[in-house]
């Protein structure tokens, strides 16, 4: 009979899930993964882009992407496995005042985080970037430190590793309860059977507020639709991740962002002016034509480029733009890593290390009171806005 007894359970093989298995298993725990979808990484993982930078506005996230950088820039280092990991950094080419005030208005918040990031002028940018529209253009941040990675590289490292140190995966089993009794989890339940552990971790993404309510706890999760894309390989000519913060002139879109991955396909995504709320993955036809206008624009070289293909994801938003991490004082042993918003694969290793030694040890690996700051319990309308979401 198979084992239904593990020292941890976690719900969602996905950026963050993984990571957290990952940690979980180093430290030398029976882990649990149980996951709706068929392999590692398939839910908005893969939807990813792959972009990963410290480059935020909240202290709280910039110090956790600065440990999945340390992970993601030594990861292949240690183990031999590939990640497509792109050191280029990430740049934010600026043209009018309005976003050169909100981008040097942060650089001395990332700046006190550790962050290694500066304001260039035209002539800087244009080099990181060359045939950029020189037109108006002010000048822009660049952060060294920041890269690119292959989501779904990443999804099959991370299950590799954990499952070679005895992790567990079950797979097109989603969980259907959770067990819960005097304030206390006790387990999960799935269409096979009752699996028992004293802890589990909702890593749900899109789907954690319905976790949350199978233990009756609202989750301020929602999914929010982006759509991306992905062009044929071409010859490389940039390395960093390129960031446009303007409102689009066609008045639908807010920032636009691309990089050139490791196989020199552009890969691209626009975050709409009006959230798309809700888990329709449908393309819409407008993204096409509107993103394409947007990076011939900015690089006018780009009106060559020839398209693969176009997908749509979600985020995991919260009101705030920023991350849960935390422990449900309401159930005894239910942890919550949700809430990665755009962000989740830059996050995951961070959130793995910080997770495994919170349920572990009772504290993160990062300073408390940023760990306070992305508590369950905070105030999500209290003004605090992540700036670059
Ligand atoms: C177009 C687009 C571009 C993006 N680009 C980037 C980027 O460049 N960098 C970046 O960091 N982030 C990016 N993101 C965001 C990133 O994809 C998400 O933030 C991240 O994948 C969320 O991680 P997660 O672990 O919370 O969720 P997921 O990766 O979705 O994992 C959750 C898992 O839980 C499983 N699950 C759900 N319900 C159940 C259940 N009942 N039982 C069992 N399993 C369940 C799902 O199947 C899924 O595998 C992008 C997103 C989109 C849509």
């Amino acid at each position: 009979m198979s084992r239904t007894n593990y020292d941890a359970i976690v719900i969602g093989a996905g950026s963050a899930g993984l990571a957290i298995a990952y940690y979980l298993t180093l430290e030398g725990l029976q882990v649990l993964v149980l996951d709706s979808e068929a392999s590692p990484g398939q839910g908005q993982n893969k939807a990813a882009i792959g972009g990963v930078r410290a480059t935020h506005s909240d202290g709280a996230k910039i110090t956790l992407c600065l440990q999945s950088l340390e992970f993601y820039s030594t990861f292949e280092e240690k183990t031999g496995i590939d990640l497509g990991w792109v050191p280029g950094g990430y740049s934010f080419p600026v043209y009018r005042e309005e976003e050169e005030k909100i981008l040097k208005g942060i650089l001395p918040t990332q700046k006190k985080n550790g962050l290694v990031i500066d304001w260039y002028g035209p002539e800087r940018i244009k080099e990181l970037i060359p045939g950029i529209n020189e037109n108006g253009l002010r000048g822009g941040t660049f952060s060294p430190g920041d890269g690119q990675v292959s989501p779904l590289k990443y999804a099959a490292a991370l299950w590799k590793e954990s499952k070679d140190r005895g992790c567990e995966y079950h797979f097109k089993e989603p969980v259907t309860r959770l067990v819960v009794k005097q304030g206390r989890i006790h387990g999960v339940k799935t269409g096979k059977g009752v699996y028992h552990s004293d802890i589990v971790v909702n890593a749900a993404g899109s789907y954690a507020k319905e976790i949350g309510a199978m233990a009756g706890i609202e989750i301020p999760v929602v999914p929010d639709c982006h759509e991306a894309g992905i062009s044929a390989p071409m010859e490389r000519f940039f390395d960093p991740l390129v960031v446009d913060i303007r409102p689009g002139p066609e008045g639908k879109t807010k920032n636009f962002y691309f990089g050139q991955n490791d196989r020199g396909q552009v890969i691209f995504c626009y975050t709409p002016l009006v959230p798309i709320l809700g888990t329709n993955r449908e393309n819409t036809s407008e993204f096409m034509t509107v993103i394409a206008r947007r990076m011939i624009d900015l690089i006018p070289r780009l009106k060559n480029m020839l398209i693969r293909r176009v997908w749509r994801g979600l985020y995991p938003m919260t009101p705030d733009g920023i991350i849960i991490l935390d422990r449900v004082r309401e159930v005894k042993g239910f942890y919550l890593a949700v809430g990665m918003c755009g962000q989740g694969f830059m996050l995951g290793p961070g959130v793995g290390l910080n997770m495994a030694n919170f349920i572990l040890r009772g504290k993160p690996v990062i300073p408390q009171e940023i760990w306070n700051s992305i508590s369950f319990y905070r105030d999500y309308y209290a003004g605090r806005k992540e700036a670059l979401k």
